[in-house]
């Protein structure tokens, strides 16, 4: 599983900075961006309909002297307010960490003898013959900015 474990220590290092619990991590490696982007969106309509229920209570209340109490609702959107920008924050980081690795980015690896790109189960390079004993994997991007 050395191919695993690197591409984990490559994630890790991109996400040092930033206060993560091994959970958070693993949340962050394996979501992808669409499915995060989802979460968002089910959080955005969780506030929407605690607003509702905000405004019906105040509607209910108007020309008495009731108490309309949103403590309820309140909490409810602070909540997912966070939980909105905790699920932003793990989109940067994995934009920022070179996109969403656990989908788009194709995995190679460069031979060490010729600097021939290959794909990551290649066992010998096909420009020169170079057999393969230690596993060297890049991502697609740092392939591009080389
Ligand atoms: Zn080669």
């Amino acid at each position: 599983m050395d191919f695993f474990n690197k591409l984990g220590e490559k994630a890790g290092e991109a996400y040092e900075s930033v206060k993560n619990s091994d959970v958070t991590k693993k949340a962050v490696n394996y979501a992808s961006i669409p499915s995060l982007s989802i979460q968002i969106g089910q959080q955005e309509a969780e506030i929407k309909r605690q607003y509702e229920i905000i405004g019906a209570a105040v509607f209910a209340a108007e020309g008495n002297d009731e108490n309309h109490d949103c403590a309820e609702q309140f909490e409810a959107i602070k909540v997912a307010q966070k939980k909105i920008e905790e699920l932003r924050a793990k989109i940067e980081e994995k934009k920022n960490a070179g996109g969403d690795q656990t989908k788009e980015a194709p995995t190679t690896k460069i031979c060490p003898d010729c600097g021939k790109e290959l794909g990551e189960e290649s066992l010998f390079c096909s420009k020169c013959g170079h057999k393969f004993n230690d596993i060297v994997v890049v991502d697609a991007q740092d392939v591009t900015e080389e």
